[in-house]
């Protein structure tokens, strides 16, 4: 048993209530049991209790066995000194508080229904995809609905947390952190960190200034990759070379090291140089990329800016000086939809939050409703037990329930874990 069987008990009550006392044989009436706290400090903070006919206004703390307290070492940190309650599984040993008085102690033990203890047992030691697929299909599609709405808000904060960190990164610069965001998105998974490390020492005030001059443009982001210091002999790459050298050290550029980019497993049209020929043509018509995205009315207004095509030069070759056919080399609808939900629309809920305006979270939301499901093994997974999301939200609401509950086996703060139990 873990310890957040006994949150999940005593939050929703669910135990016999019948002849409350505590392990010393005061009686015990519980009015309110606390706000659930999953931070630092006692598990649940103002609760109000009645032992002994005395009311009492308090924190509670709940642990497996009584002699936990001591281990935790809660004996010595005074956050610990207003709990009223000490709520146990079975008490192994009495606590005292440091002023030597004990710590009302109460057990579970014997009062945990039968059909939720086997219930649980069974969530507890399931071996499928996700623990609670026994179960599944029983949880009401009600709670699912409400709880998939909460997980996608969740998952917006999640993303909001590390936004604003590359807003502090870029000292405040909505455009450059849009643009930062941007930027690792063309990595995909698999060159993320290299893309990240392009914006980053490629600020957006440089390119900027070159936005009206594609070859510029593209020297300064396949120079900065570290794609430019071979020999060359086609044209193409020998002009990038020159505007290059002349642009880095006008602005003291650094280049990557160009043993960052990762080939391997990856389809040629998803090569990393075929990205930042796309990421270079993006550049060059996203000018106030923010303010244009937050006065666009229609999800198509928004996909205009990453529908782009690369240079000629790319039309007919994966790597600089292999010639290769002429296949359509032009961001696919589905790598503008995955830039859309998970750079545009978390920037957007972020910075409505950061100014505190209702517009930008509501497009973000309304972006998510009106994309299409993503596809991937993770979402087959949830088809299979029965789900059928209808758009982005639903599938990055079901990806959030995965990665953050049931791979971690958190299905006591999952709505539908609780419902199952019930
Ligand atoms: S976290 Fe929720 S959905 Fe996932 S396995 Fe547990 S109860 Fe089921």
């Amino acid at each position: 048993m873990q310890e957040n069987f006994l949150h999940y008990l005593w939050r929703t009550r669910r135990f016999d209530h019948r002849d409350l006392h505590t392990t010393t044989g005061q009686s015990l009436q519980i009015h309110y049991p606390g706000e659930y706290n999953t931070n630092a400090g006692p598990d649940f903070f103002n609760a109000r209790l009645s032992i002994d006919g005395v009311l009492w206004a308090g924190n509670v703390e709940i642990h497996l066995q009584s002699s936990e307290w001591l281990a935790h070492k809660h004996q010595f940190d005074p956050a610990y000194d207003s709990v009223i309650l000490h709520v146990v599984h079975s008490e192994d040993q009495p606590v005292l508080r440091p002023d030597g008085s004990l710590i009302p102690c109460f057990e579970m033990s014997g009062r945990i229904p039968d059909g939720i203890l086997s219930r649980y047992r069974q969530l507890e030691s399931a071996n499928s995809w996700i623990p609670c697929e026994f179960a599944f299909q029983d949880a009401p599609e009600i709670v699912k609905a409400q709880w998939l709405d909460r997980l996608m808000i969740e998952r917006l904060e999640e993303k909001t947390a590390m936004l604003s960190g590359v807003l502090q990164r870029c000292e405040q610069h909505w455009e450059e952190a849009l643009y930062q965001t941007i930027a690792a998105c063309f990595g995909l998974k698999i060159n993320v960190q290299p893309f990240e490390s392009l914006a980053a020492g490629l600020p957006l005030r440089i390119l900027q200034r070159h936005r009206n001059h594609p070859l510029q443009l593209e020297a300064l982001v396949f120079g900065q990759a570290g794609f430019l210091s071979a020999q060359f002999r086609d044209a193409w790459p020998l002009s990038l070379q020159r505007e290059y050298h002349h642009l880095a050290n006008k602005y003291s550029l650094m280049p990557l090291d160009v043993q960052q980019w990762k080939f391997f497993r990856l389809r040629p049209t998803g090569f990393p140089t075929i990205r930042l020929a796309q990421f270079s043509s993006f550049l060059q018509q996203a000018e106030h990329l923010l303010s244009q995205l937050l006065a666009a009315q229609t999800v198509e207004e928004m996909a205009q800016y990453f529908k782009v095509t690369p240079s000629e030069y790319w039309l007919d070759h994966y790597l600089f000086e292999r010639p290769a056919s002429k296949l359509l080399k032009s961001t696919s609808q589905s790598f503008v939809d995955l830039i859309l939900i998970n750079a545009v629309a978390p920037f957007l809920f972020y910075y409505g939050r950061a100014k505190g305006l209702e517009k930008p979270q509501h497009q973000a939301f309304r972006l998510l409703e009106q994309l299409a499901p993503e596809k991937n093994t993770m979402l087959q997974g949830w088809k299979n037990l029965g789900c059928n999301p209808q758009n982005a939200f639903q599938t990055q609401s079901l990806i959030q329930l995965k990665n953050r509950y049931c791979k971690e086996r958190r299905c006591m703060e999952c709505a539908i874990g609780n419902a199952i139990l019930k």
